[in-house]
C-alpha cells in the first residue's frame, strides 16, 4: 500500500507556461494588456460588468472596504469559520470585526443571526462561501438593503459556485476571488474583485495602484501624458505575468470543476455511512464550487485521525479552527470558547481531504479506505 495522495496539485499546463513565456519575452511585465484580457474573460465567465485584478483576495477585501469608505469607528459583520484573511482585512481597514455564528451543517454565516449583531456603527457584511458552497445571498441582500450595509463576498472558494442560479458578484456589491496556490485556479498569489458598479470599479482600479489616474500601460503605450493622484491608493495590482498564467486555467475552469465534482461525489458515496464520520450539509439548488472537501469526526479523535491519514501518505489540512479563538483575536477582542459554538464545533471536528482534478480513482479509494480505518 504505497499510494501517495498530496493535498493539492495545481493544473498549470504547458500552454499556460507558454503564455507566461510570451509575456516574459515581451517588454511589458506589469499590469497591462494581458491583465485587461484576463479581467475581460473573468467578467464574461461570471456575467459581471467589472473585474479588477489584484495581488490577493486579502488585498481585494481590503480595497473593497476602502472603496465603500469603511474605516475607524465602523463595524463589519463576518463569520468566524473562515481563513483569518477575511477578518484581518477588516482590521487592516481600521474597522472592528463582529462575528456572527454559522449554520451548524454548512458552516456558512447564519443569515438569521445578523440583525441582532447590527449596531449604528455597522457598515458592511462579509459572507464567506465556505469550501465552495454559496451562502444564501438572497437573504443577505435583503438584510443589507434593509440595514443599508455594503455586502462584500469573500468568494475565495467559490468562483464556479451558484445558488438558485445566483453567481458570485451578482447580489453582493463586490466579490473577492483568490488565485492563491491551492485555489481552484492559481497564479501562486493573485486575486480579483468583481462587481457591477462601474464607478466603484474605476475607484478600485485607482486604489490598487497608488491612487494614480493612469496605469503604467496608459502612460507609456500612448503619447506621454502626465498623471495625477486623486486618492490615497495602495500597491496591489495584478501583473501581466500572473494574468497570463490564469488565462488558460480560466478557460478550463468548468472542465476542471467537472472532475472535482465527480471526485467529491465519490467521496460522499464512500463516506456518508461510516459511523463516526459526518459530512457537511449541502443545500438544494446549489452548484458547489468544490474547492475543499471536508469531513467531521468526533473532537476527541480529530488530531489522531489527522496523524493516521498522514501516516498513510495522505495530505490533510484543517480549514479552519474558528478565527475568534486564535491568540491575537482572544487577546485583542476578548473572545473566548463558547462565543460561537457552531463555528467552534466545526473547528474542532473538521478535516480537509485531498481534492484536485488530477486525482486518480486509486487515490480517491485510498483516501476513503484510510478514513474508514482511521476512525475505527
Ligand atoms: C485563501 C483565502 C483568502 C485569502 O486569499 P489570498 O489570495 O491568499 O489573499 C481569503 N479568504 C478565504 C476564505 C480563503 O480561503
Amino acid at each position: 500500500m504505497s499510494v501517495n495522495v498530496p493535498f493539492y496539485i495545481h493544473n498549470v499546463d504547458d500552454d499556460d507556461i507558454g503564455k507566461v513565456a510570451d509575456v516574459l519575452k515581451s517588454v511589458f511585465l506589469t499590469t497591462g494588456d494581458v491583465t485587461a484580457e484576463f479581467e475581460n474573460h473573468l467578467e464574461k465567465y461570471l456575467g459581471v460588468n467589472n473585474a479588477v485584478g489584484v495581488m490577493s483576495c486579502t488585498a481585494g477585501l481590503f480595497l473593497a472596504l476602502k472603496a465603500w469608505d469603511i474605516g475607524p469607528g465602523d463595524e463589519v459583520i463576518t463569520t468566524p469559520m473562515t481563513f483569518c484573511a477575511t477578518s484581518n482585512a477588516i482590521i487592516h481597514a481600521g474597522a472592528r470585526p463582529v462575528f456572527v455564528d454559522v449554520e451548524s451543517d454548512t458552516g456558512n454565516i447564519d443569515a438569521g443571526l445578523i440583525d441582532r449583531a447590527v449596531t449604528s456603527r455597522t457598515k458592511a457584511v462579509i459572507p464567506v462561501h465556505l469550501y465552495g458552497q454559496m451562502c444564501d445571498m438572497t437573504a443577505l441582500r435583503e438584510i443589507a438593503d434593509r440595514r443599508n450595509l455594503a455586502l462584500i463576498e469573500d468568494a475565495a472558494h467559490c468562483i464556479e459556485g451558484t445558488r438558485e442560479g445566483v453567481r458570485v458578484g451578482e447580489k453582493g456589491d463586490a466579490a473577492c476571488l483568490s488565485f492563491y496556490a491551492t485555489k481552484n485556479i492559481t497564479s501562486g498569489e493573485g486575486g480579483a474583485i468583481v462587481l457591477n458598479n462601474g464607478e466603484k470599479a474605476e475607484l478600485l482600479k485607482k486604489l490598487r495602484l497608488h491612487g494614480m489616474d493612469k496605469s503604467a500601460a496608459d502612460r507609456y503605450s500612448k503619447k506621454y501624458r502626465h498623471w495625477d493622484m486623486s486618492v490615497l491608493g495602495y500597491k496591489s495590482n495584478l501583473d501581466n505575468i500572473k494574468a497570463a498564467l490564469l488565462l488558460g486555467q480560466l478557460a478550463r475552469i468548468d472542465e476542471l470543476w467537472e472532475k472535482k465534482n465527480r471526485i467529491a461525489n465519490r467521496y460522499i458515496a464512500g463516506l456518508k455511512d461510516i459511523p463516526g464520520v459526518e459530512l457537511m450539509g449541502e443545500r438544494p439548488g446549489t452548484r458547489h464550487a468544490r474547492h475543499l472537501f471536508t469531513v467531521r469526526v468526533p473532537e476527541q479523535i480529530r488530531d489522531d485521525v489527522l496523524g493516521r491519514l498522514q501516516e498513510r501518505n495522505i495530505g490533510v489540512a484543517v480549514n479552519y479552527r474558528a478565527v475568534h479563538l486564535l491568540d491575537f483575536y482572544r487577546k485583542t477582542y476578548g473572545f473566548k470558547e463558547g462565543d460561537f459554538p457552531n463555528a467552534e464545533r466545526i473547528g474542532n471536528e473538521t478535516i480537509t481531504l485531498p481534492l484536485f482534478a488530477k486525482m486518480t480513482d486509486e487515490q480517491v479509494e485510498h483516501v476513503i479506505q484510510s478514513v474508514k480505518e482511521a476512525v475505527k
